[in-house]
């Protein structure tokens, strides 16, 4: 085992996705000095889209990417809501410059790679050399007052303290706090990108659609300047256990758990090349994300269901509030840790909550009546409604909370 010698203001980040990457950007711009270890042989994210509301482009635009987000970014006029079998539609919410000018940044819509690759871009814009790949962690400590990562190559580092950001099945977790117990929901979610060229006429639309049914929910939305659409859907299934972003399903699969609803999402599912599919698992809140000199964030300690798309959105604000909490109390990992938990997580397991109860009204038996979903919209899903709901959640300023 080699070991680094041990510097003054070092953080490592263990998992370059988005939280780390947020993170890692967030620690540079306070002066720290970082290293990302990522357990890939090249930095790279999944085929997928993902939105970002108005309180994650709040904290992107604070660390200095509105210009590279605008380069990539769509940024649909509204979201429509859509009947599974007749295709009836209703307006649901207005994005664009309505979202602007309430929250004074915009939601975007955004390709994963787009996104990951702007993050990795501003923080080798300050130090080229700081992530690191093909580090995959195995072990982390606290030892004689600092925090030492051990990878299966044997190697080792050691810094000041050590932010887990390994995602979903996190290695840091495990190693902190022992295995956790995941559940399964009974649900499945697929996903899927077409080019937009691909798509017949009407559905080239710069807008998001949600498909309200019975045992399912089909959304997409377009990313990357409006050249590729995004496809998600979640569909009652109890014969998929395995959580995974690369396992592939087969568009016939697809497309019969979708049996029955309008040509328009069989249009879309039919052009898809490669659906993967993801069994989606619940696990409880974890009363300490903190260890010592150890931390964690994002997926690494509050994993959520997709229904309210804020898992990202809440790893990047977890690593802007985590950095103000490193750079105040430096010396202190107690307060600086405990202080950092205390303003992230009731937020986050809010957020968590809210999925889960979600996910139980996006399949409700009832939608299969037609009739059922017009009150179900006049009910729920009006616009002012909806900002009800969410306000909460786009008003917050994980930039401006006191630390
Ligand atoms: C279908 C679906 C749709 C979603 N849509 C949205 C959305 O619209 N908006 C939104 O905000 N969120 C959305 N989410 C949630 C979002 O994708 C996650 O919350 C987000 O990816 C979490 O980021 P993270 O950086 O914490 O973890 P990850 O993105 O999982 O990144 C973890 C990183 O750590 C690395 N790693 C893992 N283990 C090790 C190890 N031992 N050593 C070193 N490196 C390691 C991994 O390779 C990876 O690069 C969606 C999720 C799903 C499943």
């Amino acid at each position: 085992m080699t070991a680094e010698s041990f510097v003054s203001h070092k953080i490592l980040v263990i998992g370059g996705g988005i939280g780390g990457l947020a993170a890692a950007l967030a620690l540079l711009k306070r002066g720290f000095d970082v290293e990302v270890h990522e357990q890939a042989p090249e930095l790279k994210e999944v085929g997928a889209g993902i939105q970002i509301s108005s309180n994650g482009t709040r904290v992107l635009y604070a660390l200095g990417l509105e210009e590279p987000l605008k380069r990539v970014q769509a940024l649909p006029a509204r979201r429509v809501i859509r009947h599974w079998s007749t295709g009836e539609t209703w307006n649901w919410f207005d994005l664009g410059p309505v979202t602007q000018a309430r929250y004074g940044t915009p939601h975007v819509m955004l390709h994963r790679g787009d996104l990951h690759g702007v993050l990795a871009e501003a923080v080798r814009a300050i130090e080229p050399d700081a992530v690191k790949l093909g580090r995959r962690v195995a072990d982390v400590v606290t030892v004689n007052g600092h925090a030492e990562a051990r990878f299966e190559d044997g190697s080792a580092v050691r810094a000041d303290y050590i932010v887990g950001a390994d995602g979903i099945h996190s290695k840091v977790r495990a190693c902190l706090f022992g295995a956790d117990r995941p559940e399964f929901t009974g649900a499945v979610a697929w996903r899927g990108l077409v080019p937009m060229e691909k798509l017949p006429e009407h559905l080239r639309q710069m807008q998001g659609v949600n498909w309200l049914g019975p045992q399912g929910h089909v959304l997409h939305y377009p990313v990357r300047r409006g050249e590729i659409m995004n496809f998600i859907s979640f569909v009652e299934r109890d014969d998929w256990r395995i959580e995974s972003w690369v396992t592939q399903g087969t568009s016939g699969e697809l497309a019969n758990d979708y049996r029955g609803w309008h040509a328009d999402v069989h249009a879309i599912v039919e052009r898809i090349e490669t659906p993967y599919k993801w069994a989606m698992m619940v696990r409880g809140p974890m009363p300490r994300w903190s260890r010592g000199r150890v931390t964690l964030l994002g997926d690494a300690c509050h994993p959520t269901l997709p229904f309210l798309g804020q898992g990202g959105v809440m790893a990047i604000e977890d690593g802007y509030v985590l950095a103000a909490c490193l750079e105040k109390h430096f010396g202190d990992p107690e307060t600086a840790f405990g202080r950092y938990e205390e303003l992230r997580r009731e937020r986050t397991a809010t957020v968590v909550r809210k999925s889960h109860e979600n996910r139980r009204s996006a399949f409700s038996p009832a939608l299969a009546d037609k009739n059922a979903i017009a009150v179900e919209v006049a009910r729920e899903w009006q616009q002012e409604r909806v900002r009800e709901r969410m306000e909460w959640l786009y008003a917050y300023d994980a930039t401006a909370v006191a630390i």
